[in-house]
């Protein structure tokens, strides 16, 4: 009978209760025992009540609730080995053979950490006498399996990542609302979004809002005069009957020197070349808030039921996996590689190598 501990981690992002809540289900359908880990590797590592058995009813009412009921946490004592050996030590205290992992690039990287150092921690904890050896050999092998739960989308090896669509359509809300009163008084708006260096949710708003001008980390304006070309094509619309200008600026973007790009900086350049009236808006975390999209639900419950059944069909050769979404199918692949692919990606987007970045990152925009 599988044991199998669920965590959140991380920035909290919309579906991740959607995701507990079919793991749970899931598991229990599937004749599991499954204990909710709570605040995240801080739960993991504290251990005691913040590893608590689940029941049916313990995830009532999760499918729709945006955030995370079970808490998460940016968790410094994880980054070090022997907090991970502490966190070891726990899950195998509490029988746990198998430990799913919602979070984004950070958690699932520490998981993955915590994957390839398993047997020095049960042989380091055997020799110090804090594990017996029955537990020593129950606990031979950890079968991880990371869900990602972000509202960025960076990671490679995944379409998408539980929270994205939900992130997107709040932003598409806040600026269908700022549009409104951006047309009444002839305004242009800058909007800065959030997605760390990955342009995907700015990218996809300017899209879904009719955009004029949007700034990604993976395509950074060429030369130095792409302020003029931006000022050109502002005045353009607005010479063809526009009324309002639309400037998205992703959190991330910078110009191909890698400077910052700023929404202030925006703002400063209509107004003082352009003589626009301009106000800037900085979503912030509006943009995690709410309850998740019908999207978020669907793709946080079928990767939910399949992590179940990816525990369910591992055998002692399997490997931590991560699943995901690709082509429109779930996905569950190596954890080691995903991570390893993730963690090549943001090194070209640091080299400004941003053609071989967005081949390594799987999303629905290649280009
Ligand atoms: P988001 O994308 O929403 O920010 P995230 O999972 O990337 O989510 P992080 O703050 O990067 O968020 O990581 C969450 C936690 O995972 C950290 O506080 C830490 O406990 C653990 N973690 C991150 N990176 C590592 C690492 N290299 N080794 C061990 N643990 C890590």
């Amino acid at each position: 009978r599988k044991r199998i501990g669920i965590m959140t981690s991380g920035g909290d992002a919309q579906g991740m209760n959607a995701a507990v809540r079919a793991i749970v289900r899931m598991a229990l359908f599937r004749d599991c025992e499954c204990f909710l880990i709570y605040d995240g590797y801080n739960g993991l590592i504290s251990g005691g009540n913040k590893i608590v058995k689940a029941k049916r009813e313990d995830v009532s009412g999760f499918l729709t609730l945006g955030g995370t009921v079970i808490g998460t946490a940016r968790c410094a004592e994880f980054r070090e080995k022997s907090g991970r050996q502490i966190a070891a030590l726990n899950i195998i205290k509490s029988g746990i053979d198998s430990l799913v992992v919602i979070g984004g690039d950070g958690s699932l990287t520490g998981a993955d950490n915590l994957r390839a150092e398993w047997h020095s921690h049960v042989e380091d904890l055997l020799d110090a006498g804090k594990i017996s050896k029955e537990e020593a050999v129950a606990h031979d092998n950890l079968m991880i399996v990371g869900l990602v739960g972000s509202i960025d989308n960076d990671l490679a090896t995944t379409d998408i990542t539980i929270g994205a669509y939900s992130a997107l359509a709040r932003i598409c809300e806040a600026i269908d609302a700022l549009q409104i009163t951006a047309f009444s008084h002839h305004r242009a708006f800058v909007v800065e979004v959030m997605g760390r260096n990955c342009g995907w949710l700015a990218l996809s708003a300017a899209i879904c809002t009719g955009a004029d001008y949007v700034f990604i980390p993976e395509d950074p304006p060429k030369g130095k005069d792409w302020e003029s070309r931006m000022c050109l094509a502002l005045q353009n619309s607005r010479a063809a009957g526009k009324k309002t200008s639309l400037i998205i600026v992703a959190e991330g973007a910078s110009d191909s020197e890698l400077n910052p790009i700023k929404a202030d900086y925006i703002e400063s350049i209509l107004t003082n070349r352009l003589k626009f009236d301009t106000r800037v808006t900085i979503l912030g975390h509006v943009q995690r808030g709410g309850s998740p999209t019908f999207k978020d639900r669907l793709v946080a419950t079928l990767q939910g039921a399949e992590a179940v059944e990816a525990i369910l069909r591992a055998d002692a050769t399997t490997p931590s996996l991560i699943i995901g979404v690709l082509n429109n199918k779930i996905t569950a692949q190596p954890l080691k590689s995903a991570i390893k692919l993730t963690k090549e990606l943001t090194a070209e987007i640091a080299k400004k190598n941003f053609d071989k970045a967005v081949k390594l990152r799987s999303t629905t925009f290649t280009k």
